[in-house]
């Protein structure tokens, strides 16, 4: 293996610190940072990631409230829900957790945020203000992708991007970020022509296509920074008492990557745990905007 292991645990790590040390400065002026996560429904791997997300939120000393809604619950009263928090004084930060029910419409719900409470980046307003290149709301996985890659290559400016994966949620802010960074991006997805010589193109590969290991390490250009995003539960066997083991790989193989990748983020322990550290980070940054308090950097 070649490539330097960019290791996203422990940047996360680093961000909460700096998290917890900005809520104790603001706390002691009067003011706690408040994070409200809705759940709607029973999807596992959705339960897990809110679990996650109330766990780290009080351990940088804010406020969670967590919010379990059943999954026959009805739009109206989610927008009632959202409604009511968006009035809340002690609610800075609004996170609806997605996948939602089918009778739900998402677009709808994330809508009905208030932008200013809109930590996840999606309402349309946040949107808008990050491809005009104003200050936004950004979306926590591409954000914390954005940071690994300005830590470790410094500028990212005239680097050539190929973003895998088109989504509203991933792929294409994470182009617009890259964008604003001066890269010459491209967007790749389910249609595009010869995928390999697109990728094998890029100075930085961003993987966000939800295919388990679907990128060989044949299509990544020597040197080439791989940031993988998928979170993909494959089989891996039989434990010993019989029940099926199962383990988690990203969008790109891992080893044949990084065998010819100059970096390289591992899953897990690369984007995931910088999604919710960054989720911490905008929280905090709505909460001091909301306050008139000097955001943090
Ligand atoms: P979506 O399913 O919404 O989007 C997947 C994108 O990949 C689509 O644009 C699709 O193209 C494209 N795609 C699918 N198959 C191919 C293919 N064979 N070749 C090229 N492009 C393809 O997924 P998300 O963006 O929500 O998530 C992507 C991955 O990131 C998932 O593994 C998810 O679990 C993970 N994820 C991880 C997070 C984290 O915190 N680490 C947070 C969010 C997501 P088309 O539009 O043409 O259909």
């Amino acid at each position: 293996m070649t490539a330097t292991i960019i290791d996203g645990k422990a940047f996360a790590a680093r961000i909460r610190e700096q998290v917890a040390t900005e809520v104790a400065r603001i706390k002691a002026a009067g003011v706690t940072p408040g994070l409200a996560v809705v759940l709607v429904g029973e999807d596992p791997a959705s339960a897990v990631y809110v679990r996650n997300k109330g766990k780290q939120t009080v351990e940088v000393g804010m406020e969670s409230f967590e919010h379990r809604l059943p999954a026959d619950t009805s739009e109206a009263d989610l927008l009632a829900l959202i409604a009511q928090l968006n009035a809340d004084p002690a609610v800075h930060g609004i996170l609806c957790q997605l996948p939602l029910p089918d009778h739900i419409d998402a677009d709808k719900v994330l809508a009905a945020i208030d932008p200013a409470k809109d930590v996840d980046g999606f309402h349309i307003s946040n949107v808008g203000l990050l491809a005009t290149g104003q200050k936004a709301m950004v979306p926590c996985t591409p954000l914390g992708c954005l940071m690994m890659l300005r830590d470790h290559h410094g500028s990212l400016s005239g680097m050539d991007a190929v973003v895998l994966g088109r989504s509203n949620i991933v792929g294409k802010p994470m182009a617009q970020l890259l964008l604003g960074d001066s890269c010459t991006v491209t967007i790749a997805h389910s249609r595009t022509r010869d995928l390999a010589d697109v990728v094998r193109r890029a100075d930085i590969v961003v993987a966000a296509v939800g295919r388990p290991q679907m990128v060989p390490g044949d299509w990544i250009k020597p040197g080439a920074t791989v940031i993988d995003v998928g979170i993909n539960r494959i089989d891996a066997g039989i434990k010993d008492d019989g029940t099926p083991r199962t383990r988690l790989v990203g969008d790109v193989d891992f080893d044949s990557c990084a065998a010819v990748a100059g970096a390289i983020t591992p899953v897990p322990g690369g984007v995931g745990p910088m999604t919710i550290a960054c989720l911490l980070a905008n929280t905090l940054t709505a909460c001091c905007r909301a306050h008139g308090l000097d955001e943090p950097e």
